[in-house]
C-alpha cells in the first residue's frame, strides 16, 4: 500500500486548509471524504428546481475573505471571485425602521445616527489593526504577538452583548447589534457573545460580506484546485469507521468533531483524554430552508433586496429572547431568522426572472420541532407576500442536517458551543488542542480554535503544530508557499 507523509479525514474549509497546509511543505498528503463530493460545509447543490443552485450550508463569507489563511492562497487564480452586495447585512424593525451594516465604517456609522459613535468605538480599533489582531484572535491560546492590542479588544469583547449593547439609545442599533452577535448561537447575556459581534461588524466594514460566485461550492473547487496543483491526493465515497482502513501514514489529522473522534474504531486514544472529550458540549441546533422563489423577495424597505444577508427578528428583546429559550431547549415562536438571496446577485443560480432563498434558525440542539411555517411566518412580516412567491422549498431539520454531514451533531453548525469556557479550550483547555493523546494524531475541526465558519484557520494551525512536531517545519506568518 502507498505510504503517506499525512492524511486528512474530512474536506471541508478546515480539512482542506489543513491539507494545503501541509502540502504546500512537499509533504505527501491525502484527503479522505465520506461524502461524494469535497467541500464540507460549502457545497451548492439543486435542492429545490432544476436550475435553482443552494448553498447547503454556508453562504456569506466575511471570515473567508478576512482569514490570513485564506488571504495568503492565490485562489483567485484558481476560478474564485466574490459580489459585494450593497449591504452587508439589512435589519428590519416592525416600526418600519432599518439597521444597516454597509460595507464601510463611515457608512454604518452614519446609518446609525444617534448610535454612530458608540458603534464605531466598538468596532474601529479590530478594523484598524485587523491584520495584527487576526493571528491571536484566530489561533490558540499563546502569548499574544500584540497583546495591548488584545487587551483593547478583549476589554469590549468579553462581556455579554446583553451589556455592549446598553450603550445603544435607539431600537434600530440595539437591533442590529443583537443580530451580529446572535451569529454566535447562544444566549446573548453569554460571555464574550460581544466578540462575534463586534468581530463580524468590523470585518464587515473591512472586508465585506461577500457571496462566492456559484456559491460556497466555489471555495471548495478552488481550494481543491490549489491543492492538487500542488500534488495533494484525494479519496472522496468512503466514510471511514475504522482508522485501520487507512493506507499508511505518519501524522492523521481529523475534520470532524469530538464526538465522531469518539467514535472512531483503532484510534487508540487514552481513557483520560476520551472522558475530557465526552464533556465537551454541543450547542443549539439549526433548522433550515431552502426556496425557489417566483420573484424577488418583496420586503417591505427595498432595500433589503441588497442586502447580502437579512436578519428577521425585530427587536433587540425578541432576538434575545428567541436564543435564550432555543439554549434552554424550549420552543422558540419567533426564532431570530438568518435569510439570504443570493440569485439577486449571482443572477447564476436561479433561471432567468426566479430567485432562490436561503434561511435558517436556531433551536434547541437536536429539536425535531418543524420550524419552516414559523421561519416563513418571520420573512412575511417584513416581506408580505413572500408566501406567494415560493415556488417549492426544501428543509433540512437538525437531525437531517446531521445526516447530511456527521459534523453538524444535532444541527450544531459551529462544532460545539462557542461559549467562553469553550471558545479556546476547545476540543480541551491544552496550550496545543489541536493534538489528541495519540501523539501523531490531530483535531483540525470547527472543535478547535478558533471554531465555526469558513476560514480554513483550524486546520491551518492544526497543521503547522504536525508540521512542527513531526517534519521538524516551522510554518511562519501567512505567506507560507507562496
Ligand atoms: C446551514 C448552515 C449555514 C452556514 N452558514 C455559514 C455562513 O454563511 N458563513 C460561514 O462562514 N459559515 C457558515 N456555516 C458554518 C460552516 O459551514 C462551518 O463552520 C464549517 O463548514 C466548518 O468547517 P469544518 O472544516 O470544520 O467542517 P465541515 O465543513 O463540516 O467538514 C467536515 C467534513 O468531514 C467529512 N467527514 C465527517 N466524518 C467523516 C468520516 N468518518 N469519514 C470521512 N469523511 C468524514 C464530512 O463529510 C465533511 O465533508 C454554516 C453551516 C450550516 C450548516
Amino acid at each position: 500500500m502507498q505510504k503517506f507523509d499525512a492524511i486528512i479525514i474530512g474536506s471541508g474549509p478546515n480539512g482542506l486548509a489543513a491539507a494545503i497546509t501541509l502540502q504546500q511543505q512537499g509533504l505527501r498528503t491525502l484527503l479522505f471524504e465520506g461524502a461524494d463530493t469535497i467541500g464540507g460545509g460549502m457545497r451548492t447543490k439543486e435542492l429545490t428546481l432544476p436550475g435553482f443552485r443552494h448553498d447547503v450550508c454556508s453562504a456569506i463569507h466575511p471570515m473567508a475573505l478576512a482569514s490570513p489563511f485564506f488571504r495568503s492562497l492565490p485562489l483567485a487564480a484558481f476560478g474564485l471571485s466574490f459580489i459585494k452586495p450593497d449591504y452587508a447585512a439589512a435589519h428590519p424593525l416592525h416600526n418600519g425602521e432599518t439597521g444597516l451594516l454597509y460595507h464601510s465604517l463611515a457608512e454604518t456609522v452614519r446609518g446609525l445616527g444617534a448610535d454612530g459613535e458608540a458603534y464605531r468605538r466598538l468596532v474601529e480599533q479590530v478594523i484598524v489593526h485587523w491584520d495584527e489582531l487576526a493571528p491571536d484572535i484566530m489561533g490558540p491560546l499563546s502569548l499574544p504577538k500584540h497583546p495591548l492590542r488584545l487587551a483593547r479588544f478583549g476589554l469590549d469583547a468579553l462581556q455579554p452583548a446583553s451589556w455592549t449593547a446598553k450603550r445603544f439609545t435607539t431600537a434600530k442599533a440595539k437591533a442590529l447589534w443583537a443580530g451580529m452577535a446572535a451569529h454566535g448561537i447562544q444566549p446573548l447575556s453569554n460571555w464574550t457573545t460581544s466578540a462575534i459581534a463586534i468581530v463580524l461588524s468590523a470585518i464587515g466594514n473591512k472586508y465585506g460580506w461577500q457571496i462566492p460566485v456559484g456559491g460556497s461550492q466555489s471555495i471548495a473547487d478552488a481550494l481543491l484546485r490549489y491543492y492538487q496543483s500542488l500534488g495533494g491526493e484525494v479519496q472522496t465515497d468512503y466514510w471511514l469507521q475504522d482508522i485501520r482502513e487507512l493506507p499508511p501514514h505518519q501524522v492523521l489529522l481529523c475534520d470532524i468533531t469530538p464526538r465522531q473522534l469518539l467514535q472512531l474504531k483503532g484510534t487508540g486514544l487514552t481513557a483520560g483524554y476520551r472522558r475530557r472529550l465526552q464533556r465537551y458540549r454541543q450547542g443549539m441546533g439549526v433548522f433550515k430552508v431552502d426556496w425557489a422563489l417566483a420573484e424577488m423577495t418583496p420586503f417591505k424597505d427595498l432595500r433589503c433586496q441588497q442586502a447580502a444577508t437579512v436578519h428577521l427578528g425585530n427587536t433587540y428583546a425578541e432576538i434575545a429572547e428567541g436564543e435564550r429559550l432555543g439554549h434552554l431547549g424550549k420552543r422558540v415562536e419567533r426564532p431570530f431568522v438568518l435569510f439570504s438571496q443570493q440569485s439577486a446577485f449571482d443572477p447564476g443560480r436561479a433561471p432567468q426572472g426566479r430567485h432562490t432563498g436561503w434561511a435558517y434558525c436556531h433551536v434547541p440542539q437536536g429539536s425535531t420541532v418543524d420550524y419552516t411555517a414559523l421561519i416563513e411566518d418571520q420573512v412575511e412580516r417584513f416581506a408580505p407576500g413572500f408566501k406567494d412567491t415560493i415556488l417549492a422549498r426544501h428543509t433540512f431539520s437538525p437531525a437531517q442536517l446531521e445526516q447530511y454531514n456527521p459534523n453538524y451533531v444535532g444541527g450544531d453548525i459551529n462544532g460545539g458551543i462557542m461559549d467562553i469556557t469553550q471558545l479556546y479550550s476547545r476540543p480541551i483547555l491544552a496550550l496545543n488542542p489541536y493534538r489528541t493523546s495519540v501523539e501523531n494524531m490531530y483535531i483540525c475541526s470547527s472543535s478547535t480554535p478558533p471554531g465555526g465558519g469558513v476560514h480554513g484557520m483550524c486546520g491551518y494551525q492544526a497543521a503547522r503544530k504536525a508540521l512542527k512536531e513531526h517534519f521538524g517545519i516551522v510554518v511562519n506568518g501567512w505567506s507560507a508557499g507562496q
